[in-house]
C-alpha cells in the first residue's frame, strides 16, 4: 500500500496518472507547506470567538461546520479551543505557536488540488482531493513549525493536548481529534434556563417542553425535569388514571398499573401506588381494608393500600354475595329464610289457582318461582294455560291473607274436581 514515508514520489506519480494509490485517510490530508510556516512569530496566538458557519467536508460528505478565528484564520470551534489551550501552555514555556492555515473551503481545496495535479502553482505541492482534506473537516491545522523551538515543543507536548502530527513528510500539519485538558475560550456558555428552554455548555438551546418537561436550575444543575415530578428528590406520582411514575431529581420512569388490573391512585396516601380496581370505585376513592367479591366468584380481601391480599373460593354450596366491604360466602336463600321475610302485599293475598300444572309440580317436589307457575290474574296466559280449559268458577279458590292453601287433602291434588281448602295459618 501507499505509505508516504519514502514512497511519496511514487504515489504522487500514480495520482498524477489518475491511478489509485491506495492511500490511507491521513495520506489524503497531505499537502504542501503553506506560506508562512517559516516566519518567526513572537506574538501570542490571538483568538476571536465570534462564530460563523460554512460547509465542511468529511470523506466527501458535506456538513455545517462552526468556525471561529485564530490568528486571523478560520478554525473549527472545538479544534480552536484545544489549540488555544495548547498555545497558552507553549507561551508559558516561551514558545509561540501560530496558526498558518486552518479551515479550507471547497474552493480553496480545489485550487490547491489543481495546483498539485497541474503542477502550475503552489510549488506543485501535494494536496488532498477536494472534500477529503482534514483542513475541510476542521481537524487539521498547519502551524509555524519553522519558527524557533516550535517543532521541538510540539513533538514533546502536542500529544498531551490531543494534537498529532499525521503526515510524516509535513512537519507543519497537526490534527486534533479530541483529547487534551479541555476548556478553551470559545463556545463555552454557562448552562442556564430560559423559560422552558435549556441552554447547554456549547451554547445550544433545546426546549424541555417538547418532552413534557420544564427547565430547572438548582443544586443538581441545569436540566429538563418532568412536569409530573418535583425537581429534587424521589417520589412516586400518577400520570393519568393508569400510569405510575417514579421520579428521581426530576427524571421520570413510568409503569402501567392498568397492566395489573389497577388504577394509579394518590387518594389517602402521600405517594402514588397501584390500587386494584376491585378495591376502590375510582382512583379518587381512598382504599381501606375490606372484603369484596371478585368477578370469578372468589371472596377476596383488600388491604389499606388497595391491594388484593387473598382470594379464596367459597365452600361448596355457597357463593360470594354482599356489597363491597360486606362480601361473604353464603348459601343461596332457603325457604326458611324466605318465610322470615316480611310478607309482601302479594303474599298477603295468596291465590290458589287449581290447575293441573301446579299440583303436578308439587308432586315432583320442585319449588319454582310463583310467576313461573301461575302468572298473576289478568296477566298474560302461557301456552299451557291456553290449552287447559278454564276451570268452572266453583273450582277456583281464593284464600284470605290469614289462611293458606291446604296441601293435605286429595282434593287439592284434583282441583278440577274439588275446591282447594283454605286453612288457618
Ligand atoms: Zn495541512
Amino acid at each position: 500500500m501507499c505509505n508516504l514515508r519514502g514512497l511519496l514520489p511514487r504515489c504522487a506519480l500514480l495520482l498524477a496518472l489518475g491511478a489509485g494509490c491506495g492511500a490511507a485517510p491521513e495520506d489524503l490530508a497531505a499537502e504542501g507547506p503553506p506560506e508562512g510556516i517559516g516566519s518567526s512569530q513572537h506574538a501570542l496566538s490571538s483568538i476571536d470567538c465570534g462564530e460563523s458557519s460554512d460547509v465542511g467536508y468529511s470523506n466527501g460528505n458535506a456538513f455545517t461546520i462552526k468556525l471561529v478565528t485564530v490568528d486571523g484564520k478560520k478554525v473549527e470551534k472545538t479544534t480552536a479551543n484545544a489549540y488555544y489551550v495548547m498555545a497558552q501552555a507553549a507561551a508559558a514555556a516561551g514558545v509561540h505557536l501560530k496558526v498558518v492555515s486552518g479551515f479550507r473551503t471547497m474552493a480553496e481545496q480545489t485550487y490547491l488540488y489543481n495546483c498539485y495535479t497541474s503542477c502550475s502553482c503552489n510549488s506543485c505541492n501535494l494536496a488532498a482531493k477536494p472534500g477529503y482534506s482534514n483542513h475541510q473537516s476542521g481537524h487539521a491545522l498547519d502551524l509555524n513549525t519553522s519558527a524557533s523551538g516550535v517543532l521541538g515543543w510540539l513533538n514533546a507536548h502536542g500529544a498531551a493536548h490531543g494534537f498529532k502530527r499525521t503526515v510524516p513528510s509535513e512537519a507543519w500539519h497537526w490534527e486534533w481529534w479530541g483529547g487534551g485538558p479541555g476548556g478553551g475560550p470559545c463556545g463555552s456558555c454557562k448552562p442556564s434556563c430560559k423559560g422552558s428552554k435549556i441552554v447547554s455548555s456549547d451554547c445550544g438551546e433545546g426546549d424541555c417542553a417538547a418532552y413534557g418537561a420544564t427547565c430547572a436550575d438548582d443544586a443538581k444543575g441545569v436540566r429538563c425535569v418532568s412536569v409530573f415530578c418535583p425537581a429534587l428528590g424521589s417520589k412516586k406520582v400518577c400520570v393519568g388514571q393508569s400510569l405510575i411514575g417514579e421520579c428521581k431529581d426530576g427524571a421520570i420512569a413510568t409503569g402501567d398499573c392498568g397492566a395489573f388490573g389497577a388504577y394509579c391512585s394518590t387518594a389517602g396516601a402521600p405517594e402514588a401506588r397501584c390500587v386494584s380496581v376491585f378495591c376502590v370505585a375510582s382512583p379518587s376513592d381512598p382504599p381501606k381494608p375490606k372484603s369484596v367479591c371478585l368477578p370469578n366468584g372468589k371472596l377476596a380481601s383488600c388491604n389499606g393500600d388497595g391491594a388484593l391480599t387473598s382470594a379464596v373460593d367459597c365452600p361448596t354450596g355457597q357463593s360470594c354475595a354482599g356489597a363491597s366491604g360486606d362480601a361473604r360466602c353464603e348459601a343461596p336463600a332457603s325457604p326458611t329464610r324466605a318465610a322470615r321475610q316480611p310478607p309482601t302485599p302479594e303474599r298477603r293475598r295468596p291465590r290458589c289457582l287449581p290447575t293441573r300444572r301446579r299440583s303436578s309440580s308439587r308432586r315432583a317436589g320442585s319449588r319454582r318461582p310463583r310467576s313461573a307457575v301461575a302468572p298473576p290474574i289478568g296477566g298474560s296466559r302461557t301456552a299451557a294455560s291456553s290449552r287447559a280449559p278454564r276451570p268452572p268458577p266453583r273450582a277456583r279458590s281464593r284464600c284470605s291473607a290469614s289462611s293458606r292453601c291446604s296441601r293435605g287433602s286429595r282434593g287439592a291434588e284434583r282441583p278440577e274436581l274439588h275446591a282447594l281448602a283454605c286453612s288457618r295459618r
